[in-house]
């Protein structure tokens, strides 16, 4: 007998909820994991009084009590909710551009319609316009991945506007590039600026978080990764914390179990990977167990960048900084046509896009009282930071991290002087914590020729292998937890 039935490299999202699904199904499951705690990116970490959330800005599809979304539903079947506190925002976002624009869209159809017919009077009915697209759209996205195989004729607006950047589509209903900028600020969240980015995620960001109302989880990711992985506990499952998976053992194209990072072989019958697909297959299978037309397929695909943040704690609560938005997009100018995506692939951070947080607005318990905490991100490619020789690391990264700070001094002026606390993480850290090639935090890139019309078959290379998290979802908390959930079904399905 094997030692387990499954075995989940990794403790993020993917491998969390893969793992408690199973779990709670009856299985055997071990789960290994490299660092010394659990989620990936969905963690939290300690400096002075602060506890620092790494990544969650703003969660998705939780819905209400009485319309439950998607994600609520999937962690109400692992019996977490009760354990978890989630705060609705009231707003998308800020978009600032210093000395020209200032507006908030607020998390409510009719209220983003207002706000910006107000500012932009002129193109009111151009706005009124692109949200009845962008609803229509993505009804007609989901309805045709439910049943792909509707009527020819079924889908007019996708068969109009699926191969189309969110560039393509904002140019087509909008003239002023000010409120071009506007809606296509929403790009920091996925990754790929306008000019690239498919318009079907846009059009899926607008609707889901209006729809749905962006969250944040009381306590931050960690909360959530700790409930998730109580619940796997308490099914029986088992954990290893500061063990990485070396290498995944196959025979005659199956696999048989994994050897740890300690030399410990482990049996099992089903591998979950929620390492990235290119660690999984290059490092940890080997080429020689996969057919090379796999890696073929995946040459064609790019790595997401990674991110460059800084984490302030700040010796005051955010309204005496003037902060009123959780989520302020600092944009440099108006430009949605790529000026930001070269910006990626160098080390300075000076005229990069901020997305800036402050979770204290939607939830003033979430710092100790009288303080706040506030996220500055701006995405990076890895590249640039793996040439800095290591003496001058320090150096690059408080001196880019200064920049930035610069950025969000044109919005709160007060901000540095209330600084208490700062870290910094580079992509670097990104290729430490999560052990992503370049520290990527969002898988493979969304162009328009990779978006979810054109998603590779999931068919495994190795029976009994199966993969969850950011490199096989789509980027995000809500896909990669239900990315872990399809990979558990597929495998309760196999066991009949
Ligand atoms: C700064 C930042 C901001 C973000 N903001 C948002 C947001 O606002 N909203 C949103 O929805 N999403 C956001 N995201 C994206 C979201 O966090 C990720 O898409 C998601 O958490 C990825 O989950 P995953 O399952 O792919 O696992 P990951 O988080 O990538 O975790 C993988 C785990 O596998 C472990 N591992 C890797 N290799 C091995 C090995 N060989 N052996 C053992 N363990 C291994 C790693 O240690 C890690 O714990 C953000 C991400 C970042 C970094």
């Amino acid at each position: 007998m094997q030692d387990y039935d499954v075995i989940v490299i990794g403790a993020g999202n993917g491998g969390l909820s893969a793992a408690a699904t199973l779990a709670q199904n009856g299985m055997r499951v071990l789960i290994l994991e490299r660092h010394n705690i659990p989620g990936g990116s969905a963690t939290s970490f300690c400096r002075g009084r602060f506890e620092f959330e790494v990544a969650l800005h703003q969660l998705s599809g939780m819905g209400t009590t009485e319309q439950p979304g998607p994600l609520r539903s999937m962690l109400g079947r692992l019996g977490v909710l009760e354990e978890l506190s989630f705060v609705e925002m009231p707003d998308l976002y800020r978009a600032f551009i210093p000395g020209k624009l200032d507006v908030t869209l607020p998390a409510d159809r009719a209220g983003v319609i207002e706000i910006l017919q107000e500012r932009f009077p002129g193109e009111k009915e151009a706005i009124q316009k692109f949200f009845e697209l962008v609803y229509a759209y993505a009804v007609e996205l989901y309805t045709c991945l439910r049943n792909p195989s509707a009527a020819q004729g079924a889908f007019p607006l996708l068969q109009r506007y699926a191969f189309k950047s969110a560039k393509d589509v904002l140019d087509e209903f909008f003239t002023d590039p000010l409120l071009k900028a506007v809606p296509g600020a929403y790009w920091g969240f996925i990754g790929l600026t306008p000019d690239r980015l498919s318009f079907s995620y846009l059009a899926i960001l607008f609707f889901t978080y209006i729809e749905m109302k962006p969250c944040h989880i009381k306590g931050g990711s960690q909360a959530l990764s700790n409930a998730i992985l109580n619940a796997f506990l308490a099914h029986g499952g088992r954990i290893r914390f500061n063990c990485g998976a070396r290498k995944i053992l196959v025979e005659n194209g199956a696999v048989r179990g994994v050897i740890t990072e300690d030399g410990d072989e482990i049996t099992s019958r089903f591998v979950v990977s929620n390492a990235s697909k290119i660690t999984t297959f290059v490092d940890l299978i080997g080429r020689e167990h996969i057919p090379q037309k796999f890696f073929d397929d995946m040459r064609g695909l790019s790595q997401s960048p990674s991110g460059f943040c800084v984490y302030v704690g700040l010796d005051c609560e955010p309204a005496e900084m003037g902060i009123d938005a959780s989520t302020t997009f600092i944009l440099p100018d108006e430009d949605i046509s790529g000026k930001q995506f070269k910006r990626m692939k160098v080390l300075d951070t000076e005229n990069d896009m901020v997305a800036f947080s402050c979770y204290d607005v939607a939830d003033p318990e979430f710092s100790p009282p009288g303080a706040c905490q506030a996220v500055l991100v701006t995405l990076k490619y890895g590249e640039p930071w793996m040439r800095v020789p290591p003496a001058q690391y320090a150096h690059e990264k408080y001196r880019c991290a200064d920049a930035m700070i610069r950025q969000v001094e044109k919005v709160y002026p007060d901000f540095r002087g209330h600084m208490e606390e700062v870290e910094v993480a580079t992509p670097l850290t990104f290729m430490r914590y999560l052990g992503t090639p370049g520290g990527s935090i969002y898988g493979f890139e969304q162009y328009m020729k990779d978006s979810l019309f054109f998603e590779q078959p999931r068919v495994s290379p190795v029976k009994g292998l199966f993969m969850a998290g950011g490199w096989v979802a789509n980027c995000g908390f809500e896909p990669t937890l239900m990315s872990g959930k399809s990979a558990a079904g597929a495998i309760l399905r196999m066991e009949g």
